[in-house]
């Protein structure tokens, strides 16, 4: 038995390169902050240049080397340079976070337009598999390296009034199960996160707003928890899978959600 293990599992991320897409706030922000607080230089990656300055000056605060960019993740030609320019900067990537998303309120089938429904998909799926697919050519290089993409808890259940995210998300779980296996040989863990009720802007309507009142009374009724989390919840589940104490973890969806999915 070697050090390592009398010393116990290691959470410790000093030393690693990490990308987060959606970087700017809410939970990728919160998994950003954790992550450099466990030891890694961090990259964000998001629309909103005011918003990634404000994280990157977060970021700086911490000590750790820090990159911010302007990236949209339905913009197929930009991702690989956008991967490309984070390597420039900080070195090749150990971790990758597919978290930029969004959910399309626009309705159900009858009324979702097919512009809402590629945005969905391309926003959540196809973005995270080229991401992958560009990381996972350096990692593999280099035999080590983790990705983590942000699933839902409507990877599981259905939305009636978000078929195309439900859809995405769904799809995001079974991409993260099929790559981890082809790159388990290679020394890299791809694992997703499906957070349940977070408290973010995105859900900040269902939250605040009177007339959903009733929706957030359900919510909270269904969430055993019986609250909604918070995104540093979802940050300690990344900087756990990120880390070398998740060395033997792949393939897994891992909901942070009160056990809104237990039941
Ligand atoms: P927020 O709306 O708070 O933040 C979304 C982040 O993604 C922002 O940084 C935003 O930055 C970025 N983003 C959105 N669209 C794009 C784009 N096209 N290109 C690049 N960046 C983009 O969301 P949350 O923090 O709540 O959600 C984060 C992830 O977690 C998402 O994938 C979401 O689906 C998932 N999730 C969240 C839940 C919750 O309850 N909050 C529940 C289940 C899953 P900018 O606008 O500047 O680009």
């Amino acid at each position: 038995m070697t050090q390592g293990h009398l010393r116990g599992p290691s959470f410790d991320l000093s030393g690693k390169v990490a990308l987060v897409t959606g970087g700017n706030r809410g939970i990728g922000r919160a998994i950003a902050l954790g992550f450099a607080n466990a030891g890694a230089a961090v990259a964000i990656l998001a629309r909103d240049p005011d918003r990634n300055a404000g994280v990157e000056a977060e970021l700086e605060q911490i000590g750790q080397p820090t990159h911010a960019d302007i990236l949209d993740v339905t913009d197929r030609a930009a991702l690989a340079l956008a991967i490309a320019s984070v390597e420039r900067a900080l070195g090749p990537i150990d971790i990758l976070v597919n978290n930029a998303g969004n959910a399309d309120v626009s309705g159900g089938v009858l009324h979702q337009s097919q512009e809402g429904w590629d945005n969905a998909l391309a926003t959540h799926l196809t973005a995270t598999f080229l991401l992958a697919k560009a990381a996972a050519s350096s990692m593999q290089q280099r035999g080590r390296g983790k990705i983590i993409n942000l699933a839902s808890m409507y990877s599981i259940f259905g939305a009636a009034a978000l078929p195309s995210y439900a859809a995405a998300k769904g799809a995001v779980v079974q991409l993260t199960k099929s790559i981890a296996i082809e790159l388990a040989p290679h020394g890299i863990q791809v694992n997703a996160i499906a957070p349940g009720w977070i408290a973010t802007e995105k859900t900040q309507v269902a939250r605040r707003d009177p007339d959903w009142s009733d929706f957030n009374a359900m919510l909270m009724a269904r969430t055993p928890a019986g609250r909604w989390g918070e995104p540093e919840e979802c940050a300690g589940a990344a900087v756990f899978l990120a880390s070398p104490a998740a060395d033997f973890v792949t393939g897994i969806t891992l909901p942070v959600d009160g056990g809104y999915s237990v039941f």
